[in-house]
């Protein structure tokens, strides 16, 4: 009975709730538009467009996504709305316009013209999801051409190892391509969540494991360095190197937090980690027409349909830090015919990724040949409860190296284990970390522990430190000593107190 009150209470305030945004959505459809009376605008930081399409999947009108449409191709249009109303008010152009003008706002033009990422990043990636939605939505193959063609420059040209983008703080923006300092990154929180919505809209318009890959590695690094591990501290400038000291100093790294703290003047990025990590399934996995697509490994149950039925799975991983997945099959739901049988039909579409070599497969204890299509093995069979797919990932440490173009990183390594960037911090090598070097051949260790960081897998190996000389400037070298070192999972850096840090390690 009190459940039953409950129930209808939540659907009674959803409605009231809907309601509510379907009203505000209705003023800026009549306000904003190219008919009589309306306003020719769109706003200056994108993020109501994709919401649009949300609200239209919701209510399933069509308005909604008209409006979507209408913001997109306005956007850029000449006359410049933006420009028109910047001179309509007598306004200044906003600080953050000065350098790239309009294109900071991505309205320099048409976004279908764009080719390579521009501005504000966090806006860059809402606005495109809000295109790969469209693109879908109104089968707009030239809107899922730009998208394309932005993601493919994105991830050849922009992005960090961590999966964050916009190197610039001043403006949050997108630079150069190939200009992705460490030291001076912005890579704010928010957008690698962007990434991550993007790729998840491309992952879902066609199944390739590339889009799966770099959302995977925004997460498992640029937004996890996001939080502090207890949850209650925040970076919204998540470098790849620190020296606290000179961060505090530098101008341009005055955005920089050297530890993590609770809220922001601008708190955009602490919601929106728990908003990503509140609906994480939609990423974890998504329903198939004829079965289900695990994107991500992470511990849970998973209902999908297939031919028909109801089925459920169950996934048991320790991912990342252990190479091993099991799924089992943990129920069918029958058919009303007699004879239909307890299994069921149903494809599960298992993700092998992009940084893994020799993944194996055994399906009820039977090596089960294994060959993916684009990032993908599809296991097509008549699946019955009980049944239990075992799928090993081998993570070698791996050492990856940048392209000679990203000139921030020259002849540096980094390291890298599964999904999980590491880095080296202050807390296990004491100051300048900069003197650290990692010979080419040092065999790289892993060990699990357990104590360490909420229990996470750290790497060791020994490398050498250059000795600290007495001249500023020498034509000696003052030698080198060697040094144990110890690398930690990137997402978990800065949770030790304040200290260096370092993502890219020079390499002999
Ligand atoms: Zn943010």
């Amino acid at each position: 009975m009190i459940e039953a009150g409950v129930a209808h209470f939540r659907a009674t305030n959803k409605r009231t709730l809907l309601d509510i945004v379907c009203k505000l959505a209705d003023l800026i459809d009549r306000t904003f538009g190219l008919g009589p009376g309306q306003i020719p605008g769109y706003c200056g930081h994108e993020e109501i467009e994709l919401a649009l399409v949300k609200l239209a999947r919701a209510t399933g009108e069509a308005r909604y996504l008209k409006l979507a449409s209408y913001f997109i191709d306005q956007r850029g249009q000449e006359p410049n709305y933006l420009m028109a109303e910047t001179q309509r008010r007598g306004d200044k152009l906003p600080w953050h316009m000065y350098f790239d003008g309009l294109a900071t706002l991505q309205a320099a033009k048409p976004v279908r013209e764009l080719k390579e990422p521009v501005g504000h990043a966090v806006r860059q990636m809402y606005l495109l999801a809000a295109m790969a939605d469209l693109a879908v939505e109104n089968k707009d193959a030239t809107l899922l051409q730009s998208c394309r063609t932005l993601w493919e420059s994105i991830v050849h040209r922009h992005l960090y190892i961590t999966g964050g983008v916009g190197s610039e703080p001043y403006g949050e923006k997108f630079t150069e391509p190939f200009d992705l300092p460490p030291d001076r990154a912005y890579a704010e929180t928010c957008a690698a969540i962007g990434v991550i919505f993007f790729a998840r809209r491309l992952l879902e318009i066609e199944l390739h494991g590339a889009y799966a890959d770099v959302m995977e590695r925004a997460l498992y690094n640029n937004v996890q360095s996001g939080m502090s591990l207890d949850g209650t501290k925040f970076f919204y400038v998540n470098p790849l190197e620190l020296i606290p000291a000179v961060a505090k100093r530098r101008y341009e790294c005055h955005l920089v937090k050297t530890q993590r703290v609770g809220w922001f003047g601008c708190a955009c990025c602490p919601p929106n980690v728990a908003r990503l990590f509140a609906s994480l399934g939609e990423y974890v996995a998504s329903q198939r027409p004829d079965g289900l697509a695990l994107h991500l490994y992470a511990e849970g149950d998973l209902r999908f349909t297939a031919a028909g039925r109801d089925m459920q799975l169950s996934v048991q991983t320790d991912y990342p830090w252990t190479e091993t997945v099991t799924i089992t099959i943990t129920s069918i739901s029958q058919l009303p015919s007699p004879n239909s049988g307890g299994g069921s039909a149903a494809t599960l579409y298992l993700r092998i990724p992009g940084w893994c070599r020799g993944a194996t497969l055994q399906i009820n204890g039977q090596s089960h040949p294994l060959e993916p299509v684009n990032g993908y093995a599809a296991l097509h069979r008549n699946w019955q409860t009980g049944d239990r797919v075992a799928l090993t990932l081998p993570m070698p440490v791996e050492r990856v190296r940048a392209d000679p173009r990203v000139a921030t990183v020259a002849g540096c390594v980094a390291l890298q284990r599964g999904p999980v960037v590491y880095c080296v911090e202050e807390a296990d090598h004491g100051p300048n970390l900069a003197a650290l070097t990692l010979p080419h051949t040092a065999p790289l260790a892993i060990r699990n522990d357990p104590a360490l960081l909420g229990g996470c897998v750290v790497i060791e190996t020994t490398g050498t430190r250059d000795r600290t000389g007495t001249d500023l400037y020498s034509t000696t070298a003052s030698g080198i000593e060697p040094v144990k070192l110890r690398a930690i999972p990137y997402g978990l850096w800065a949770n030790r107190g304040e200290g260096e840090m370092r993502v890219w390690i020079r390499e002999s």
